[in-house]
């Protein structure tokens, strides 16, 4: 059976029995442990240090995910005919003393991805790998951007997609379903029983499983943000990053894009990881606060890409947050409202709730202590606000609507004023 992996892969471990298995397993989890059995995987970073292209090298590449070829998990075409993801923009915040509090904070703008999240970086190694395996159908279950991502680059592809999602899916999600082509079916319940139903889907009809935890390749491909932040600061390591966190993928990733350079000598350390979760659903947290097992949670938050109350890759979570020596916070609903308005207003950033979800851990862990004036921070934006026009609208309100006439204006203007 030919290769189905990138060169440099050696294999995969699973999170939970450690078990490891050939780079020519075909199975995408554990078969041990079965659901659980989620898989990382393994490279051969000796081989890497060697032959991986000095930074400089890299540089000269086309800014997307595939500069770093060598360090992804899949084959990977000559030319990738894919949408362009990644190269996203780090942008350092201006004034950030007298705004935030912080000599130095970037964010790093993911909202730019083709399909307005940071899930791009994984549906695009989903549907390059569908592609070397001669699968047609690519399948998942979603809060909306990993759906939305999937249908987009899919599209692109020429792949068809089925897609589940949970009933409260946001409306710009669902239509960009739709515009891309997508079989969509809107699920009555929760994403946990989304995902279920999704699950059985795929397991009768031999699709393509793009859910995120149980296929190890989509994590590899989000680590690729880690990479970029890294080339973006020349080398530095900042102090902490901080990222909102749902299934736990991106946060996974996050760790092992920096864990890669670690292991390839090209960071003196891992960064802090700063997990923040929404006080309506933080599973995670939970977790990580009382050193117990995870426990299922609630739903009950307006950020929908985070509200997560069985979050597929808890192991990984976990390990990131603990190998980083970094922390989970929580934060409010209205806290998450109020930093969308923030990002907005001070810094041009338009975020949908579970990507400001990020900027309003970062205020509340310099508010605790966690966070000091000197920690050079980096803030992940996830995902674009155009998608969730509901989320904005209650972070901002609505238009003033004047009469058309000028003394109407007047009024209205010098009331402003
Ligand atoms: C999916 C998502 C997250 C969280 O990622 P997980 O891998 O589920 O933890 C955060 N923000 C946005 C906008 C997302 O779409
Ligand atoms: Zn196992």
């Amino acid at each position: 059976m030919a290769i189905k992996t990138g060169p440099y892969v050696i294999g995969f471990r699973c999170m939970q029995c450690q078990e490891t298995y050939q780079r020519d397993m075909t199975a995408m989890r554990c078969p041990n442990c079965g659901d659980t059995g989620i898989l990382d995987v393994l490279f051969d970073y000796d081989a890497l240090r060697e032959q991986l292209p000095c930074p400089e090298v890299l540089q000269q590449r086309p800014f997307d995910v595939w500069r770093y070829r060598e360090l992804l998990s899949i084959p990977v075409p000559a030319e990738p005919s894919t949408l362009h993801v990644g190269g996203t923009p780090l942008y350092r915040s201006q004034d950030s003393v007298k705004k935030w509090g912080l000599k130095t904070l970037y964010i790093k703008d993911e909202g730019v991805n083709p399909t307005g999240s940071l899930k791009d970086r994984a549906s695009v190694m989903a549907v390059v790998h569908a592609k070397s395996l001669s699968q047609s159908i690519v399948a998942c279950s979603s809060t909306g951007n990993a759906a939305s991502s999937l249908a987009g680059q899919a599209a692109k592809m020429g792949l068809k997609t089925v897609i589940f999602v949970p009933e409260r899916a946001p409306i710009g999600k669902l239509n960009q379903l739709l515009v891309y082509g997508s079989h969509v079916f809107k699920v009555r319940g929760d994403y946990q029983a989304t995902y279920a139903l999704s699950h059985e889907a795929i397991k009768t009809y031999g699709w393509y499983d793009r859910n995120a935890a149980v296929n190890p390749h989509l994590v590899e491909g989000k680590k690729t943000v880690a990479y970029e932040i890294i080339e973006q600061l020349g080398g530095d390591v900042p102090d902490w990053v901080i990222v909102s966190v749902g299934d736990g993928c991106t946060l996974a990733g996050l760790y092992k894009g920096f864990y890669d350079l670690f292991k390839l000598d090209r960071l003196t350390h891992i960064p802090k990881l700063l997990g923040v979760q929404s006080a309506g659903c933080a599973p995670l947290y939970e977790a990580w606060q009382s050193k117990q097992p995870l426990e299922a949670t609630q739903e009950n938050t307006l950020a929908d890409s985070i509200a997560v109350g069985v979050p597929r890759n808890a192991l990984k979570a976990l390990h990131a947050i603990e190998q980083s020596t970094g922390a989970f916070i929580t934060v409010s609903d209205d806290a998450i409202l109020s930093a969308i308005k923030q990002l907005g207003r001070h810094e041009g950033i338009f975020a949908e709730p579970a990507s400001s979800a990020a900027f309003a851990g970062l205020l509340k862990a310099q508010s605790t202590g966690l966070i000091a004036k000197q920690d050079r921070v980096v803030v992940i934006h996830t995902g674009n606000g155009l998608k969730d026009p509901d989320g904005a609208r209650k972070a901002v309100g609505d238009v003033t609507c004047i009469d058309a006439d000028f003394a109407s204006f007047e009024n209205t203007w010098n009331m402003k004023e």
